[in-house]
């Protein structure tokens, strides 16, 4: 699930609660129902903020993912790009490898 979403999702839960515990009276005039929060407003609010703020942390203890620089093996293009991922050659379409260790795994590319 995108971070981004969380965050959205956790600043509405937030939003929610705060606006129950500044109008705890809601007059629904289509239904014809008037309810009345006041007394609950603070556990009710409180809870709705509390479920918010957890969909905040959660969001931001999510990791984009380190980005590291991979090598073709074949045409030695460098590129970065976030690590786990299957990267391909941008230039001849082979599987890259992440350019750490590289060399010590292909000891005859070594330049120089
Ligand atoms: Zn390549």
């Amino acid at each position: 699930m995108k971070k981004i979403f969380w965050i959205v999702f956790g600043l509405l839960w937030i939003s929610f609660g705060i606006s129950l515990i500044k109008h705890p009276n809601f007059y629904d005039s289509r239904h014809g129902i008037y309810q009345n929060f006041s007394q609950i407003r603070w556990p009710l609010g409180g809870g709705f903020i509390f479920v918010g703020t957890l969909f905040l942390v959660v969001s931001f203890k999510m990791k984009n993912g380190k980005t590291v620089d991979f090598i073709c093996p074949k045409c030695e293009k460098t590129v970065k790009d976030i690590e786990g991922k299957d990267i391909y050659c941008p230039k001849c379409g082979t599987k890259m490898e992440p350019l750490e260790g590289f060399y010590e795994r292909h000891p005859d590319r070594k330049k120089g």
